[in-house]
């Protein structure tokens, strides 16, 4: 698995490399030491993702330490919650977790030594002065009188500290360094301190605790660590952890200390104080609350362990802190799921709707998927007289550019007919209460007839056959970009819709935990307080990044020029020849909303997309690739500087359409094409990416995969079916993507089941 292009190595890769290469250490092995002081959140991702990546990909081993030396604050659920995060993120530790709390012995007559060598002494100073003596950075510290105290009186001090005779504060165990030298941090820095509190593993054996400066260094020697990866904040620690190491003499293939940037992501904050005040002021329900930046959080409000891993490595590894844009992880769930989930068609804010010339009821075979997912599997919608649509999808007096059901303008219910509105019904109030409709029985969806222009599709439900549940939306938690405190709160972070209705199969069939509820969003079963018969959805992310827009929809809207359309429950303003490729994209050719939009605002996006669909009829692949890879590319040039041609891209999505080529080669092809303005035949043939779909190549490969992971076939076979996708990612990769994942996915599943 080694990285073999130097382009994509990071600084850390290529220090490991090297100490490989340079023979300084035969295997390369990492630790994640995380305090068990609260929950993890995305940056301990970001530092799992590191250290565990690392030594994946240089067959090294990574270990998980609790680096547990402050009894005040550390906690076993928080110790569950951190072996929680890493194995959810997918990463093995080497053995068993370890503790530096299991060290407090070793550590303890390591400090015996370096007292001994005259190396430490006892400071009982007071704490501010020893502040005051510290000096500044322009100004030399002052050493402690007791600096001059004896060996024999120093280690019967620190044997006293020990049996918890003093108070806590009175004496400090200091290392004797130098309290002039320009990096503060080496003035005498600390080493021990008394706390007569029980520690949560160990008890009330101890009533001294070493610092992290001491500890840390010292049980990465002891495990035998390599490379010792920590945040910049660490920087000026470093002179100590070598110097303790040294000054000890522990320095055969001792371990040296590395540092990188810090994550940080906007709209939220990620210090676990600021995480635990959160939690204890209860202005969020628990660790796991879905609006948390922690892992926890993420997993319940259904983020992947794939998008949580894509994101940290895209966003690289920096020497320099920043801060990242939140909508670059959202953007990262969003990619993940569009690949994977079933769509199905649920009703936020329902609207009856009777249709008065339809009698009985029959049901509607829909896919799950769209073309462009390489999944196949389909489910029955009941369809009968009574139906419940989304209340915004109806407008009496709608502006221009409403799309959707008005009085003069017919609707298609997505998978099914065309309706007509005949009547609107309300109530005292006004409210409108019903409408009733006629369908029109000649233009169901795939075999219409009828003739009758609708300019969009909408989701719906049967009305006795829907079922009733809890949707949870969540948005930001912070409406501050960079939040200091609890008084940055977004106050509507959280709308809780008790009565949304959704089609029975998603209940009854479960065809996965996750869906993309059309025109909605992604949504997860909350895997707390789901039932099947009080089903809950947590709303993972929207269909498109819409914070940035709705701040600017909150400005006035100038009456002019631009007419407004409502994407995904957002009005965004467009053009009048905008709106009608829009409308065009997404009733004829079948485009998602945020698709749709991309294309149609864009003019040198629409017509390359128009030239490509003249040459192949695969409006939704296309798009997807135009408003994707090539949208890319026209960033920043003009049509006529790509290296590609619109006629070259339709011939690819043409053998993607074919299975000459599998998607994920489709876009190495696009990579080629775009440097060297060959064509994607040509390459294909040059290369030989043709497509593996034949069982009898595939078979041997699986069977590779089956032998090398025992252990999840075993767990597998004991019901955990979740690994098929395991074994599916393993196979694809095995085969460098070439494998038609249509054949493996059904080859997969049929040997494992042999
Ligand atoms: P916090 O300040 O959020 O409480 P911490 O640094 O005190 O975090 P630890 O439990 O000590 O948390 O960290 C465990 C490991 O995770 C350390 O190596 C630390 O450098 C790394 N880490 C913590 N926060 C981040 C972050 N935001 N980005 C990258 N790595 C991080
Ligand atoms: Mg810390």
């Amino acid at each position: 698995m080694q990285k073999s292009s130097s382009e994509s190595k990071d600084f850390l890769r290529s220090i490991v490399e090297e100490d490989l290469k340079s023979g300084k250490y035969n295997e390369v092995h990492t630790r994640f030491p995380p305090e068990p002081n609260g929950f993890p959140h995305i940056g301990h991702a970001k530092s799992i993702c590191i250290n565990f990546g690392i030594a994946n990909d240089y067959n090294g081993l990574c270990n998980l330490r609790m680096d547990d030396t402050n009894p005040t604050t550390e906690d076993t659920q928080y110790v569950e919650a951190l072996k929680d995060a890493v194995e959810w993120l997918g990463f093995d530790w080497e053995g068993n977790v370890r503790y530096t709390s299991d060290k407090f012995d070793e550590l303890y007559n390591y400090a015996i030594e370096l007292i001994k060598m005259g190396k430490a002494y006892v400071d009982s100073a007071s704490e501010e002065e020893i502040r005051e003596n510290r000096g500044t950075v322009t100004e030399a510290g002052k050493r402690s009188k007791y600096a001059e105290r004896s060996v024999e009186e120093n280690l019967e001090l620190f044997e006293r500290m020990k049996r918890g005779e003093f108070k806590d504060g009175t004496h400090i165990l200091r290392a004797k360094i130098d309290m002039s030298a320009n990096n503060m941090k080496m003035r005498d820095p600390l080493l021990y301190r008394i706390r007569n509190v029980e520690h949560y593993r160990t008890g009330d054996a101890w009533h001294i605790y070493p610092m992290y400066d001491f500890a840390h260094c010292l049980t990465d020697y002891m495990e035998g660590i390599t490379h010792s990866i920590c945040t910049l904040e660490f920087e000026n620690n470093r002179a100590i952890y070598d110097w303790v190491l040294e000054t000890l003499g522990l320095t055969e293939k001792r371990p040296y200390q590395h540092e990188f940037a810090r994550l940080g992501i906007n709209y939220t904050v990620m210090s676990k104080r600021k995480l635990l005040e959160l939690v204890n002021e209860g202005k969020v329900n628990g660790w796991d609350d879905p609006r948390l930046p922690t892992i926890a959080g993420y997993k319940r409000r259904g983020y992947t362990p794939e998008s949580i891993l894509n994101f940290c490595d895209g966003i690289g590894i920096a020497k320099a802190n920043s801060m990242v844009d939140v909508a670059q992880l959202e953007f990262s769930i969003r990619d993940d799921l569009n690949t994977k989930v079933p769509r199905v068609l649920a009703v936020l804010d329902p609207l009856k709707v009777t249709i008065i010339n339809y009698e009985g009821s029959e049901e509607i075979d829909a896919p799950y998927y769209p073309h462009d997912v390489p999944k196949v599997g389909s489910r029955k919608i009941p369809f009968s007289k009574e139906i419940y649509i989304e209340r915004d999808d109806f407008m009496e007096n709608p502006p221009k550019g409403y799309f959707r059901l008005t009085p003069e303008q017919s609707v298609r219910l997505r998978h099914a007919y065309i309706i007509t509105c005949n009547e609107v019904i309300k109530d005292a109030d006004g409210k409108i209460v019903e409408i009733k409709a006629e369908y029109h029985a000649n233009s169901k969806s795939g075999e219409d007839t009828s003739g009758i222009k609708v300019k969009s599709a909408i989701q719906w439900v049967d009305a006795k056959e829907a079922r009733k549940v809890e949707v949870r939306v969540y948005d930001r938690l912070f409406k501050d970009e960079a939040p200091e405190g609890l008084e940055d709160i977004n106050p509507n972070s959280l709308q809780v819709i008790k009565d949304a209705l959704i089609e029975p199969a998603v209940i009854t069939e479960k065809p996965d935990e996750r869906f993309q509820f059309e025109r909605q969003g992604y949504f997860y079963a909350d895997p707390v307080d789901y039932t099947d018969e009080k089903p809950v959805f947590n709303k993972i992310v929207g269909l498109k990044d819409s914070w940035g827009k709705k701040t600017k929809a909150d400005k006035p809207v100038v009456k002019a020029q631009p007419k407004k359309v409502q994407i995904d429950g957002e009005v965004v303003a467009m053009t009048e020849a905008e709106q009608a490729l829009f409308d065009k994209y997404t009733s004829e050719l079948k485009l998602n909303s945020e698709v749709a939009n991309t294309l149609a605002r864009d003019a040198k996006l629409s017509s390359f997309y128009e030239e490509a669909l003249a040459e192949l009829n695969s409006p939704v692949v296309l798009a997807n690739m135009v408003s994707n890879e090539v949208a890319r590319e026209l960033k920043e040039k003009q049509i006529d500087e790509l290296k590609f041609s619109a006629k070259q891209i339709a011939e690819l999505i043409k053998m993607v359409d074919d299975a000459t080529i599998s998607n994920k080669i489709a876009k190495q092809l696009f990579e080629e094409m775009v440097k060297t303005g060959e064509n994607p035949k040509a390459i294909v043939e040059a290369k030989g990416l043709v497509q593996i779909s034949d069982p009898v190549v595939i078979a041997p490969i699986i069977d590779e995969i089956i032998a090398k992971n025992p252990d999840n076939v075993e767990k597998f076979k004991a019901g955990n079916t979740k690994l098929l996708g395991f074994f599916v990612g393993q196979v694809l990769k095995a085969t460098k993507g070439k494998g038609n994942p249509k054949v493996v996915n059904e080859l997969v599943g049929k040997i494992l089941n042999q």
